[in-house]
């Protein structure tokens, strides 16, 4: 692969980075001092990116959207990876699995969606199944022509500003070699659905002010018309379309690591102790090379996972890679330049206790580091039958 940009991508990146260092920063202290974004803050931002062209940049040009390939995604996420998560959800980037709207959705949602009329939230994880999504216990049982479902998503990211959201929920059991397995649906519910209540999650100690909610369904009844693709085919849905959302954290962890290390370094040079900057001493420059070193592995590994699903070419273990890697990555280079800024780093004058407690989520959601292990290891050592 290349890695030399396009003079169109040069000029995205540099767009985008634009943005976010002009509109997004200023805001970041405000957001987290509060823990919340207000609504008009939000929705200045989701405005201003539709001018700038940028919104639904990662849907295909002909439901309306900026139809990036994924490797100029990959770089307009790591861009936006630099600023507040709360901030940034409002530059709207839909769901691709929208892509899987009948004509009749597509109207409903998809276009919505993409031109920023409406946003998306998606909800897999349960209090009881979050690695293990197949042991969800929310259900749907057939009544008519209807569903009727019960049960509680947590952890579901900006479902607070979301007007509808798509859910995953067991719609029947199959038997299978490896034992009984739950069948799968994925539905569209929106939001003020009778029996569908949205309210507060919990308060995070990474990204706050970007909000996780609980969903509750108590007899919430959904017409057939609101099944998202095939009955019992939410997982292969899910597989078909959300491959690259594992992509897209890790590119945003490389983004944040940058601007972290872009502390780290003139603080290591300006910064004087015994008479001379604390960078002369290997103890503080090493730290700065390990940086550098680990935050290019985990771009490279993400352009280059990108650059895979662009060619067409298998890619789950190299997307697992990356957000691997980028993930636990930002964990140790923010923690190494708190530790480059002694005292000074922990202290909210500056953003990097809030660049540390940011990166620890990133290691958990979209599928745990152990997950990821396991997802590598696997396409490892199947071929040998183990
Ligand atoms: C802030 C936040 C936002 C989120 N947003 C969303 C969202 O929008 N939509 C959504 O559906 N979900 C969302 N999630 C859920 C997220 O994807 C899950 O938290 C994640 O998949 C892990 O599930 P769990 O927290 O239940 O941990 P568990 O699955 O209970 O895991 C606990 C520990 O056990 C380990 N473990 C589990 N199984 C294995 C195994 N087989 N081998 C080795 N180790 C294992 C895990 O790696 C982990 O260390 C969000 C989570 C957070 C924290």
């Amino acid at each position: 692969m290349d890695f030399a940009l396009t003079a169109e991508q040069q000029m995205i990146v540099e767009t985008v980075r634009g943005f976010v260092e002009s509109e997004l920063y200023p805001l970041e202290d405000q957001v987290e001092r509060q823990g919340f974004v207000p609504p008009e803050m939000g929705w200045d931002i989701a405005a201003k990116v539709k001018q700038l062209g940028f919104f639904a940049c990662n849907m295909p040009e002909e439901v309306g959207g900026g139809g990036l390939d994924h490797q100029t995604f990959t770089l307009v996420e790591r861009e936006l990876g630099r600023a507040s998560m709360a901030l940034t959800v409002f530059f709207g980037r839909p769901s691709g699995i929208l892509m899987g709207c009948n004509d009749d959705q597509r109207e409903r949602y998809l276009l919505p969606a993409t031109r920023g009329d409406k946003f998306d939230a998606l909800a897999m994880t349960e209090p009881g199944a979050g690695s293990d999504l197949r042991g969800m216990s929310c259900t749907a049982r057939p009544d008519g022509d209807d569903w009727v479902i019960n049960g509680t998503k947590h952890f579901i990211s900006h479902a607070n500003i979301a007007d509808f959201v798509i859910v995953f929920v067991a719609t029947g059991e199959e038997e299978t070699p490896k034992g009984v397995k739950k069948l799968i649906t994925c539905f569209l519910v929106d939001r003020g659905t009778p029996g569908f209540t949205i309210r507060d999650g919990y308060s995070s100690v990474s990204h706050r002010g970007y909000k996780n909610c609980i969903l509750d369904f108590d007899d919430c009844r959904l017409p057939s018309a609101q099944i998202l693709g095939e009955l019992h085919k939410g997982f292969e849905l899910a597989n078909a379309w959300l491959y690259g959302t594992r992509l897209t954290v890790a590119a945003s962890c490389v983004g944040r690591a940058r601007r972290v290390f872009d502390l780290a370094v003139p603080y290591a040079a300006e910064r004087h102790q015994f008479g001379k900057p604390i960078g002369a001493n290997q103890g503080v420059s090493f730290k700065l090379a390990d940086m550098i070193t680990e935050i290019d592995a985990a771009d490279y590994l993400t352009l280059a996972a990108a650059w895979r699903l662009d060619q067409g070419l298998p890619a789950n273990r190299e997307i697992a890679s990356a957000k691997l890697y980028a993930s636990e990555m930002l964990s140790r280079v923010t923690d190494e330049a708190i530790q480059i800024h002694g005292g000074m780093g922990l202290m909210d004058d500056l953003p990097l206790a809030r660049f540390w407690r940011d990166a620890r989520v990133e290691r958990i959601w979209d599928g745990t580091s152990e997950i990821q292990r396991h997802i590598i290891s696997r396409d490892l050592l199947r071929p040998f039958g183990a």
